[in-house]
């Protein structure tokens, strides 16, 4: 199996990219993010629980994602390999998921963490917001909240993962070809190293 991680602040990039890496490498895209947001569309208790929270852009505790990707973890034993998508976002979430992946005799190959400045940042997010019908876009005041969580939990995650010398990273600038080309670089190094 080959598991990385789509590291990097909101706005960074990490949806987009994710669909081109899973088509080329034939990944299982697990994106919290966007399970969190089919949970609330169902209208299940464990969406109307998150909904609060993201709707003041914090994070959704942190035993609502591990059990999430859990769950989705044991709902497809028969992945190449997970591309995981704004997960883990707490060092406790990281931890857990190392657990999680050990059970399976696997492990993390890459975080590859996506590097882009504030302001831009924002101004992709708001852009998003006029289109993407999130409502978590739509606001400056829940955007910058996004960022501060960032901040404040998430990007400890980096230094987490960087005592195993797993990060590299990309500067998130730039065309969607070129960032994708630095993305792919870096993930066939680790798969021979794989090999
Ligand atoms: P973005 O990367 O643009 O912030 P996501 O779709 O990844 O968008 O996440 C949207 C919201 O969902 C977050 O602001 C947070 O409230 C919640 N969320 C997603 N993933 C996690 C996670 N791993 N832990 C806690 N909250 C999460």
């Amino acid at each position: 199996m080959f598991n990385l991680i789509l590291f990097g602040p909101p706005g960074s990039g990490k949806g987009t990219q994710s669909e081109n890496l899973i088509k080329k490498y034939g990944l299982k895209h697990l994106s919290t993010g966007d399970i969190l947001r089919s949970e609330i569309a169902g209208q299940t208790a464990l969406g109307l629980e998150a909904k609060s929270f993201m709707d003041k852009g914090q994070l959704v505790p942190d035993e609502v994602v591990i059990g999430m990707i859990s769950s989705a973890l044991e709902a497809n034993p028969e992945a190449a390999g997970f591309l995981f998508d704004g997960f883990p976002r707490t060092t406790a979430q990281a931890e857990a998921l190392d657990k999680l992946l050990s059970l399976k005799k696997t492990e993390i190959a890459v975080v590859l963490a996506l590097e882009v400045s504030e302001e831009e940042l924002v101004k992709r997010l708001l852009n998003r917001g006029k289109t993407s019908g999130r409502s978590d876009d739509t606001s400056e005041e829940i955007v910058r909240a996004r960022i501060v969580e960032y901040h404040a939990k998430t990007s400890a995650v980096a230094d987490y993962y960087r005592q195993f010398d797993k990060v590299e990273s990309i500067k998130g600038e730039g065309s969607v070809d070129e960032i994708f080309d630095a993305l792919c670089k870096q993930i066939d190094v680790r798969m021979e190293e794989a090999i």
